[in-house]
């Protein structure tokens, strides 16, 4: 039997998806919040790379090139395997085959290196030397502090304080790779001081680190803002998880009747999934898509369909998202990359035209899973993760109960090896739910 499925050098991808080209329905346009007029890409190159905003605003092209330096920077840690679940399928003694791809072996141990990469190596071609991001959790600070090093440039990344204290290994790992890690609200930018004028003990959300990160990169000559998550460029990049996965599941001889991702801001979900939405498009497939997100931050089970700001301070464009408002403050839940309170615009459009589903999942459920996977498959997820492995869990008990013999991909987007604390406390038992309550 075999477990795992690599692709040879010569079968990566060459290419990433953009599926935007092919929605049925176009998402709406992002708007400058001052003249609500659709932003343009040069509204946006102040900030991004304009290679990003280019790419941020593409209707039209469906397959954009992988830069061949990208590709050889890839080619380190891709392609990532695709593993048959035997273990887990056996545990839960279900007809379903569970396939997932495993993007936890990446260097920095998530799927984020997909999109810092080329984000760095655009900010590179184009005379930038500096780039500046917010971070909560760490993990995509941690990405970009590699990718930037990669390419040469410096970087600063704004921690929130408290997960800073929290967290201290995910600022260590930062440091290493050579950025600068500064505490959020700092002494730095205009922003930060009047936050910490006004209340000296601030301990700081992802509000004010991105109003910290935006000021640093408008005021600094040469210095671009990058994102994680959220935006259509990142979810462009992220498709490379899925166009391996394709050929993957074609060496094993199937195809995912089910694909699961978790779901924080969209991109590890559609990176995996676009590219076998498309055939759904096209190709009269009928695999069912399943983002997973949080019971305490359930924006596509509960949110609502609007114009809203991408961050809590408001800087950026509004995004036409389903959101459970810029203003929204999630539970202190472990799965950190996942208290975002919106939908990438793409996401937001596809899940209203019906193309996919959202599921939302309490706190100590993912931690049931995650043990379990732990012990079946001998991989600890990252907290994140642990909500796409609860979702394919329930769809595997369900094929069972159906006496139903269906194929289930997700994805692992990381492990969960520096999130110890999360798995300890849930050991103790004191871990809690936190369910989402309208005010
Ligand atoms: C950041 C992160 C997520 C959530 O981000 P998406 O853009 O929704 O993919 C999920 N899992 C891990 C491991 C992460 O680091």
């Amino acid at each position: 039997m075999t477990k795992r499925f690599f692709l040879p050098e010569s079968e990566l991808p060459r290419q990433w998806y953009n599926i935007q080209a092919d929605m049925p329905t176009k998402p709406l346009p992002p708007l400058n919040p001052a003249t609500r007029e659709p932003v343009t890409v040069d509204d946006l190159s102040h900030i991004f790379a304009h290679e990003c905003a280019k790419q941020e605003l593409d209707t039209t092209h469906a397959w954009i090139d992988i830069p061949e330096p990208v590709y050889e920077m890839y080619k380190y840690y891709r392609s990532t395997p695709l593993v048959r679940a035997y273990a887990l399928e056996q545990y839960l003694d279900t007809p379903a085959h569970i396939y997932f791809k495993n993007e936890s072996v990446s260097p920095l141990g998530s799927h984020k290196l997909n999109s810092a990469l080329p984000q760095c190596y655009y900010c590179k071609q184009e005379g930038v030397t500096n780039v500046t991001t917010e971070t909560g959790a760490g993990q995509w600070g941690a990405a970009l502090s590699y990718a930037a090093k990669v390419y040469g440039l410096e970087c600063a990344v704004y921690q929130v304080k408290v997960s800073m204290q929290q967290k201290p290994y995910r600022s260590s790992i930062m440091r290493t790779f050579g950025a600068a890690v500064i505490g959020s609200p700092s002494m730095s930018t205009r922003a930060g001081k009047d936050i910490i004028t006004r209340d000296p003990s601030h301990p700081g959300s992802l509000g004010t680190a991105i109003s910290e990160a935006i000021e640093l990169a408008t005021t600094t000559p040469n210095c671009k803002y990058t994102l994680g998550s959220v935006l259509n460029h990142v979810a462009i990049h992220q498709s490379i998880i899925g166009l391996e996965a394709e050929k993957q599941m074609q060496m094993a001889g199937e195809y995912p009747d089910i694909v699961i991702a978790c779901f924080g801001g969209g991109s590890n979900f559609g990176g995996l999934a676009f590219p076998f939405m498309r055939h759904n498009l096209f190709d009269g497939k009928h695999t069912q898509f399943i983002a997973a997100e949080p019971d305490s931050c359930p924006k596509l089970t509960r949110g609502e369909f609007r114009y809203d700001f991408g961050d809590s301070a408001g800087y950026t464009p509004l995004l036409p998202m389903y959101t459970l408002g810029h203003d929204f403050k999630p539970a202190n839940i472990h799965a950190g990359g996942l208290r975002y309170h919106g939908a990438g615009v793409i996401v937001s459009q596809l899940l209203k035209d019906g193309y996919m589903q959202g599921v939302d999942i309490p706190q100590l459920e993912t931690f049931e899973a995650a043990t379990l996977f732990a012990r079946t498959e001998g991989i600890i997820p990252a907290p994140e993760s642990a909500h796409a492995i609860a979702a394919t869990i329930r769809e595997a008990k369900r094929c069972k109960e159906a006496g139903e013999q269906k194929t289930i991909l997700f994805n692992l987007s990381g492990h969960g090896l520096i999130d110890m604390t999360a798995y300890d406390q849930y050991n103790n038992g004191d871990l809690v739910n936190y369910s989402y309550h309208k005010s």
